[in-house]
């Protein structure tokens, strides 16, 4: 039986190319989309025109009852989440002086009360079935701090501690968990700052000098879903072009 993959905010950039990749490797891939996305149908069938049978749920990821709903349902529909891939995650960035505590509980919610959320329904049956693997969207700016965006730091950073403690209380129930870091990824995310910035300010942080692709942090997700990576575990791997090294 195909193992089961889901990914939260699938519709997204990057987890647009996570459900790809993990349908390409033979998974059952299992999407999540905010109730009030109304594109889930269209972005459904034009997935199937290319060749990709998905399962989408409804499900707000920043709230806890939602997200133990979805999960109940995915399990009684397909059977129990084998891989999660929490990849859902907003910003909303100002500078601290500007920040609201609405700005602040909003990207703490989805990008970091979301890795409970999602997690905690799943991670018991993992480890009673002696196999899953976590997988936790992070960012550079997780890592080194990013101008504006003390919020989006502050919960990309959580992911970390989150990611190592829970490492340690699986590891011998053949469960890893672990963070990637990406660094500036061409999705809708990154393209919605300015291109001057992008030009300017972001472009010239990045040795490689240019933005990664989706695809290449799906391969990075898959291999740390795969057998082949049953020993990495409670790590963070940042792929981000070289633009920060530690
Ligand atoms: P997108 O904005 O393209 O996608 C984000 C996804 O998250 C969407 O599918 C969205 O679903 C979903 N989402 C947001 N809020 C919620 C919610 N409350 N409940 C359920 N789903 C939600 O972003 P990217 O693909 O670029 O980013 C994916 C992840 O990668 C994020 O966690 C981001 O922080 C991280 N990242 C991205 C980088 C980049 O350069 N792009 C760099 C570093 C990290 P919907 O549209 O249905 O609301």
């Amino acid at each position: 039986m195909a193992r089961i993959a889901l990914v939260t905010g699938g519709m997204g950039g990057l987890g647009e190319a996570v459900c790809m990749k993990m349908a390409a490797l033979g998974y059952q891939v299992v999407t999540t989309y905010s109730p009030g996305n109304t594109k889930s149908t269209e972005w459904l069938s034009s997935m199937e025109q290319q060749g990709y049978k998905f399962y989408a749920y409804p499900c707000d990821v920043s709230d806890y009852d939602s997200a133990q709903q979805c999960i109940a349902q995915i399990t009684k529909d397909l059977g129990p989440v084998d891989v999660l891939v929490n990849n859902a995650g907003i910003t909303r960035d100002m500078t601290f002086k500007k920040m609201d505590k609405t700005a602040w509980d909003a990207v703490i919610r989805t990008n970091l009360d979301s890795v409970f959320n999602m997690t905690k329904p799943v991670c018991d049956g993992m480890s009673e079935r002696g196999w899953g693997r976590i997988i936790n969207i992070s960012s550079v700016n997780g890592q080194k701090g990013a101008f504006g965006q003390t919020n989006y730091s502050a919960a990309k950073a959580g992911m970390h501690g989150f990611t190592k403690a829970l490492a340690l209380e699986v590891a011998r129930r053949g469960v890893t968990v672990n963070t990637i870091s990406p660094g500036y990824i061409g999705t809708k995310m990154v393209m919605a700052i300015p291109q001057e910035v992008l030009d300017s300010k972001i472009i010239p942080q990045i040795p490689m000098a240019r933005l990664g692709k989706p695809e290449e942090v799906a391969g990075l997700v898959a291999y740390l879903a795969s057998d082949e990576a049953a020993f990495l575990t409670g790590a963070n791997i940042a792929i981000n072009g070289g633009q920060h090294m530690y």
